[in-house]
């Protein structure tokens, strides 16, 4: 043995042939932790004191390779400051070029996943060798920061620059074919060859067949680009990639920077600006909440994981309704594999849904996703029916027709009475509460909320809602399913909007009395997205449909009279009167028009500020820091009261479901990371300060205002 550490040991496996070996005990994966490098820096040492080695092999013990560094400790590096960040990844590197730097030739067997400084160690190597079934990629710009032990530096050297912002920029995990093209990898085995083939590079490497030298020298020197060549390559591609992130997104631009800076300097001068740059970026807050989203995706993940282990088999499911929301959840089902019956009570409803999934399965075989015959394989998942004849055998229903209480009522019982008596059944509602929906049934405790968000198939949310008669094995049960359709699940209790409608409509509600008190809705619309929303409000109602947010604003305002009941008509309620749904008639705040393609896109109407009329008093003073503060303290308000409520378990889970379920800016962290960015304290008092003028759908709670006085914050210091 030459070095045994708890996370990494290195043995002379095969005489003079050294393998050093990743296998964190205790863990399920290998991650490089601050302690897993310093073992990583004691071996190197041990290496280097021991004699007569012709060759090392870096491997893994685990089914990935190296995930990458610990992410769960980021939080605390990057509360260290600029200078630590620095320091910290000059000690990464000496470790990391001591390895490049060993007299005898290396090779990185990787085996599993290697991403971040997981993918970053192998390149130290001086030659890769990867199973096909293994994927290798820099997913560091989707936490905000730039690769920093070597990634921006080694990558381009070793595969063009071109290749290398591409994977760099884009975040992407590479397959083995695709990294054999690109040059970041020299071999591509099935996995049980993988130690035989690292065993004979290092072989050949010995007997000079393979030029390390070359190799070496190509990696730790500058890159070979003119400037003609420089020029095309950095300034083409950052106004592509700037383009493509958008402006909130700092760390793909920055690390073309990086990697431009770099390319004519040595290998340590090319790092120094690497550390650099990372530690910038580091202290920005944008990195600070994409970390954060990564942990609370985690988290939930974890969360939803575990209720699914308690499930029982969901085998064979089914979906009431063939429209917009049914068709959806049909072919999502079938697509991942799910068997699934729809039925409609009429025949054309049917037909409108099979026609929907095909087309939405035309266009994965349209990109190369699946083949015809695959596609023809997985349509056969989805059973059309209009009567109960199949249902015996069916393991979970999903209730997907009009949203009426008395017309869900009426079919949910009867369903009821045509499946096992262990058969779970879920409504997808929007809006009705889950326990007054339980009344209808039989065994409430078989019963709980699925709500999808439109459109299914893009959406990553379900909210699986638990009413006071669900039973445990009923949400396991949809979680479970909701898990194999690919969709991240977040359960919470029932109450009128569930979580996110709840949170969403007040977020309208600050709309509304922002156009009213004459805010220009298109200004408006330009705010919030500017403040990073997909889409503003005005536009995102019309996408939802004004009945149906008039219809969940009553339900909303029946629930919470005190503060979403509104005395005077809004500008939501004008719109509706005027018989202006938004993009499903054409016209709403704006009016739509069809694109080539056949999408609406929308345009400026001149009918509406004179609709609009009816309930604008006066002219708007507001700047643009005003307006989002209207728009954004409701919303953030409604979440805080979900948590304190019990509604939603953890501010984890709040936050996740406000990014998957209506687009709220994952650079800004969720609801309630970003009262942590502003300070509670100082967000109540924006939050009073607004209540005063506008009423109690502004006011902060007295469990906030406490919050506020004793420091507190929705997440402790991570
Ligand atoms: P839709 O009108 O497009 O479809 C409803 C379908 O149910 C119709 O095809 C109708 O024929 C069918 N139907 C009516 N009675 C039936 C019965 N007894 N048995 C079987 N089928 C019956 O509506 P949608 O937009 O798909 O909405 C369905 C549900 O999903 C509603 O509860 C809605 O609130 C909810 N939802 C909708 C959205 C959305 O954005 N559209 C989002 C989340 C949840």
């Amino acid at each position: 043995m030459i070095y045994q550490g708890n996370a990494i040991t290195v043995a002379r496996d095969d005489g003079d042939i050294a393998t050093l070996t990743f296998d964190a005990r205790g863990e399920s994966v290998n991650t490089l932790s601050g302690a897993t490098v310093t073992e990583l820096g004691e071996a190197v040492d041990a290496l280097k004191a021991e004699t007569g080695l012709k060759g090392l092999v870096l491997a893994s013990n685990k089914e990935a390779f190296i995930v990458g560094a610990d992410i769960t400790e980021f939080h605390g590096f990057f509360d260290k400051g600029e200078d630590y960040l620095v320091e910290m990844n000059l000690r990464v590197h000496d470790i990391f070029n001591a390895i490049e730097d060993l007299p005898f030739p290396t090779v990185a067997a990787i085996n599993g996943l290697a991403l971040g400084g997981g993918c970053e160690v192998t390149l130290t190597a001086d030659f890769r060798v990867m199973a096909d079934s293994a994927k290798i990629g820099l997913p560091e710009t989707q936490l905000g920061i730039v690769p920093g032990w070597g990634g921006c530096v080694r990558l381009p050297r070793l595969m063009g620059a071109d290749n290398a912002i591409e994977w760099i920029a884009g975040g992407t995990q590479n397959r083995a074919d695709a990294a054999l093209k690109n040059g970041a990898v020299d071999a591509v085995v099935p996995v049980d060859e993988l130690a035989a083939a690292a065993h004979t590079l290092i072989q050949r490497a010995s007997r000079g067949e393979l030029d390390v030298a070359s190799r070496r020298a190509e990696k730790t020197g500058p890159l070979k680009l003119n400037a003609i060549e420089q020029m095309m390559v950095f300034e083409t591609s950052k106004g592509f990639v700037a383009g493509k992130a958008g402006p909130h997104y700092p760390a793909p631009v920055e690390a073309i920077n990086v990697i431009q800076k770099g390319a004519g300097e040595t290998r340590e001068r090319a790092q120094q600006i690497e550390a650099q740059s990372f530690a910038k970026l580091a202290l920005n807050d944008v990195a600070f909440n994409l970390v954060g989203l990564f942990m609370n995706d985690q988290a939930v993940k974890k969360r939803a994981g575990s209720y699914a282990k308690q499930a029982g088999d969901v085998a064979h499911t089914a979906v009431l309704g063939a429209g917009i929301m049914g068709g959806g959840i049909a072919y999502q089902s079938a697509s991942k594999g799910t068997p699934i019956l729809m039925k409609d009570i009429k025949a054309d409803a049917v037909e409108l849904g099979l026609q929907e999934a095909r087309k939405l399965f035309g266009k994965q075989v349209e990109r190369n996703k699946l083949t015809a015959a695959q596609m023809a394989e997985k349509l056969t998942n989805i059973r059309p029916t209009l009567s109960y004849g199949d249902f015996d055998g069916v393991d979970l229903v999903v209730e997907a027709v009009v949203e009426n209480p008395k017309v869900k009522g009426a079919v949910l019982a009867e369903v009821e009475g045509q499946v096992d008596d262990g058969t779970i059944l879920t409504s997808n509602t929007s809006t009705i509460s889950i326990n007054r929906l339980a009344q209808n049934l039989k065994r409430p405790e078989n019963f709980c909320g699925m709500h999808f968000f439109n459109p299914v198939h893009r959406m990553p949310l379900v909210e699986v809602i638990r009413g006071e008669a669900t039973s445990d094995a009923a949400v396991a049960a949809t979680v479970a399913y909701a898990r194999a359709m690919g969709k991240t699940p977040i359960v919470v209790n029932d109450c009128p909007g569930f979580l996110v409608n709840r949170v969403l409509f007040p977020y309208f509600g600050g709309f509304s009395q922002l156009v009213e008190q004459g805010a220009d809705f298109q200004h408006v619309d330009k705010v919030m997205e500017k403040f990073g929303w997909p889409m503003g409000p005005a536009y995102l109602l019309d996408v939802v449909g004004m009945d149906t947010a008039v219809h969940a604003n009553e339900v909303m305002a029946e629930g919470f009279p005190e503060r979403m009941a509104r005395d005077s008509k809004t500008a939501i309620q004008v719109m509706y009167d005027n018989d202006r749904l938004g993009q499903k008639n054409a016209k709403g705040f704006y009016a739509y028009e069809q694109d080539k393609k056949g999408k609406p896109q929308k345009v400026s109407d001149d009918q509406v500020p004179a609709l609009l009329s009816e309930v604008v008093q006066g002219q708007s003073t507001l700047s643009d820091e005003d307006i989002i503060a209207r728009m954004m303290v409701p919303l953030c308000m409604e979440t805080v009261r979900c948590l304190e409520d019990g509604i939603v378990d953890s501010p984890a889970e709040a936050d996740m479901a406000l990014i998957y379920g209506i687009g709220f800016p994952p650079f800004r962290g969720g609801a309630l990371r970003y009262i942590d960015a502003m300070g509670v304290a100082e967000f109540v008092r924006l939050a009073n300060s607004l209540a005063d003028e506008l009423g109690p759908l502004y006011a902060p709670t007295d469990k906030l205002r406490q919050m506020a006085q004793e420091n507190a914050r929705f997440y402790a210091a991570e």
